[in-house]
């Protein structure tokens, strides 16, 4: 399995705009953050988890090395801009037919309206072509491949994260329900959310990771969805036990 990082950055992406911190203005390639997506490649399958505001210069990014035109699905975690936006940039990936997305209901309702023009019965031309499946917290599969969901609390809201093989992805999390992390048990790798240090309403601070981490017990686990006020990544990263690391744009593990 290969996991591709095509951005770890929270909601604002680093650098914010008109933001001039030692982090935005960093001259470290680690500290530029997109919004938080990844590309799983399992088996001979893609699957994209989330579909943010900066997928297509993602996308741009990663053909460069690995040229493709086939996405096998599209996993959903919320309805927050961050992880929808680009959703209307995916049509290249429609172009042999129907690309399956799966998201809850909610979230599903909510982009139906978002995008609304892209469900309509007579369709412009070029839109893309998504064929949005709604999912429970339950199993399911994509092209033979198990997508097992996991219940996350995002503060008040229920939303997804996803474990495929040993790998889970759980971005926008304050918390996890008790009954979920038998879900989690024997990971090789983890990638799992930290904010910053100061508390949020709706997502873990770094040090919720970690003792998340050290409850879930993964082989490795690789920090996401980060904001400026994460710090430097080089500063960062050796302040961290020994298998916990930070992702970047770019990181494929
Ligand atoms: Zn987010
Ligand atoms: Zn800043």
């Amino acid at each position: 399995m290969k996991i591709s990082f095509l951005g770890t950055g929270t909601s604002t992406g680093n650098p914010e705009i008109g933001c001039r911190c030692e982090v935005c203005t960093s001259s470290d390639k680690r500290d530029d953050r997109l919004r938080a997506s990844v590309l799983v490649e399992i088996e001979g399958k893609r699957i994209l988890i989330d579909c943010g505001p900066d997928f297509r210069m993602q996308m741009l990014r990663t053909l460069e090395t690995e040229y493709f035109t086939q996405l096998d699905g599209v996993l959903l975690t919320h309805e927050h801009y961050d992880h929808v936006g680009g959703l209307d940039d995916l049509r290249t990936f429609c172009r042999n037919g129907a690309l399956e997305v799966y998201a809850e209901d909610d979230v599903a309702n909510a982009i139906r309206t978002r995008i609304s023009y892209v469900f309509k019965e007579h369709k412009y031309p070029g839109i893309p072509n998504l064929n949005l499946n709604e999912i429970r917290n339950e199993p399911f599969f994509i092209s033979g491949i198990k997508i097992i969901p996991v219940r996350l609390m995002h503060g008040q809201l229920p939303i997804l994260g996803y474990r495929i093989g040993n790998f889970a992805y759980l971005t926008d999390l304050k918390t996890i329900p008790e009954e979920e992390y038998a879900k989690l048990e024997n990971l090789d790798v983890l990638v799992i959310n930290a904010l910053r240090f100061e508390e949020h309403i709706s997502h873990q601070t770094v040090e919720n990771a970690l003792q998340q981490i050290e409850k879930i017990k993964p082989q490795q686990a690789y920090l996401t969805h980060m904001s400026h006020h994460f710090g430097l990544h080089a500063v960062m990263e050796k302040k961290l036990p020994d298998n916990i690391f930070i992702a970047y744009d770019g990181l494929v593990v």
